[in-house]
């Protein structure tokens, strides 16, 4: 038995490894490449291997760079089960519409504006139909995934519906167990629980290691941090304006801004959720109470946490558009999470040029984008082709990353490691994926150091579970 790391290996995206059993090949992932357009497109392009070929996939989470290529698998001809959580089948129902919306855009973008004629990677009922092929698993279950292959998800408390998958493997007298970590959150984020380490041992364990060298401020001083952003500006009349990834972000933000109403902390100012896709992926999180932190006091005591009076989500772009000629303090949370697309940009053009505003920056910004441009706090941006001196307070928040830290990572693994290997000998061989090299191998010294067998592997290769 054996794996072969296709994607997210020296790289974040296009997480997808193959794993064969006897003469069973099993998929775990089949995310999509993002970064240069050109570039990720071919990678994209490029089949892992044959669909014919492929057994069974079985599917960490939702996020596109997970989740994202499997509509292409489906239109290519796979028609075997896809296995997920019910949360993640559920959120990429609207996820991978919205992802194979964007392709046929810019495909189209590109036939009419450059003469330039590609084929999008998949389309919208390429999407529906994968949806018919998820199965929906609870946690801390086993289920059979193939001939020769169990497997069991556990919490990974990334995004609703996250999970780190244990795989118990059969060829012959052989027996091993395969951890995959998934993407791994962060303890004490709001809404969702804190991840749980597999309990059963590994002989192997494939794990990501995006912040493998680096520390996160805490999650509650986000919190604490927010509050005043809120009071400063609604006491200066002003707006706060959020670029916000529509999912996952955008449901923290509206269940902290409830906690803090509630707790007499920001004054009460209308909160307008201005994006389709958020109030879509809103609506998926309100289906699923059951994975929720019963920890959380606001998770016990309120029925719905993401509709309160001050909350609104807008329907169209005429509502959209008439929230900038409203008077008077308030918080608008918009896609896209980068500010490079989205209803974020008019309310962009509209409001950072005001010296009473606030844009909040809640997530990572990538260089090139005009996010960054805000957090650099470069005096002009430009918008719509347009140019809008930036006036508006510019205030970054760090503590919402979805993805644990090295030190939150390294404390998962110990966890993982303290169950042993199935056979009592030796330690958890770890492979790190899903990380830019210089994380990786800051990663990698610090486990040796704490005698850890780490490897770290390269796009193609192939290693014996053994
Ligand atoms: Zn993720
Ligand atoms: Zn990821």
């Amino acid at each position: 038995m054996h794996i072969e790391f296709s994607g997210a290996a020296r790289e974040v995206t296009g997480s997808c490894h193959i794993l064969r059993v006897g003469n069973r090949t099993v998929l775990l992932d089949c995310g999509m490449f993002q970064g240069k357009r050109s570039e990720s497109r071919a990678k994209n392009a490029k089949l892992p291997l044959p669909v014919d070929e492929i057994d069974a996939i079985v599917l960490s989470h939702a996020h596109i760079d997970h989740a994202g290529r499997l509509p292409y698998l489906v239109a290519q001809g796979y028609k075997g089960t896809i296995w997920a959580t019910s949360a993640t089948r559920d959120l990429c129902a609207i996820m991978l519409a919205d992802s194979a919306h964007i392709q046929e855009k810019d495909a189209d973008y590109l036939a009419r504006h450059r003469d330039e004629h590609i084929e999008p990677l998949y389309r919208v009922e390429d999407a529906t139909r994968t949806q018919e092929q998820m199965v929906g698993m609870p946690y801390k279950k086993w289920f059979e995934v193939t001939d020769g292959v169990r497997a069991m998800f556990t919490e990974a408390g990334h995004i609703l519906g996250s999970a780190s998958v244990t795989l118990e493997l059969r060829e012959g007298d052989t027996f091993k167990r395969l951890v995959f970590s998934g993407d791994i959150g962060r303890s004490g984020l709001p809404i969702i629980r804190d991840p749980e380490p597999p309990a059963h041992g590994a002989d192997m364990v494939i794990c990501e290691s995006t912040y493998g060298n680096r520390d996160h401020a805490p999650v509650s001083g986000a919190r604490d941090q927010l509050a005043a952003v809120v009071r400063e500006t609604a006491a200066r009349g002003g707006r706060v304006l959020i670029p916000s990834f529509a999912v996952g972000r955008t449901q923290e933000l509206i269940y902290d801004l409830h906690e803090l109403v509630r707790d007499g902390k920001i004054p009460s100012i209308p909160i307008y959720i201005d994006s389709p896709l958020a109030t879509a992926a809103t609506s998926v999180f309100a289906l699923h109470p059951e994975v929720f932190d019963q920890s959380e006091a606001l998770v016990r005591h309120t029925s719905d946490l993401f509709d309160f009076p001050l909350v609104q989500f807008t329907r169209d772009v005429s509502e959209s558009k008439a929230l900038n000629t409203r008077r008077g303090p308030m918080i608008v949370i918009a896609a896209s999470g980068m500010a490079e697309s989205g209803r974020i940009l008019h309310h962009l053009r509209y409001g950072a040029s005001d010296a009473r505003n606030t844009i909040l920056i809640v997530g990572f910004q990538a260089e090139h984008t005009l996010g960054r441009r805000i957090v650099e706090r470069r005096s002009v941006l430009k918008i719509f082709g347009e140019e809008v001196p930036l006036a508006a307070q510019v205030e970054v928040l760090n503590g919402y990353s979805a993805h644990g830290d090295r030190t939150e990572l390294a404390r998962w693994l110990d966890a993982v490691r303290a169950n042993g290997v199935p056979d009592g000998r030796g330690q958890p061989h770890v492979y790190l994926v899903h990380g830019e090299p210089e994380a990786q191998t800051a990663f990698a010294e610090r486990l040796r150091g704490s005698g850890y067998r780490v490897d770290v592997p390269e796009p193609g290769d192939r290693v014996t579970i053994a």
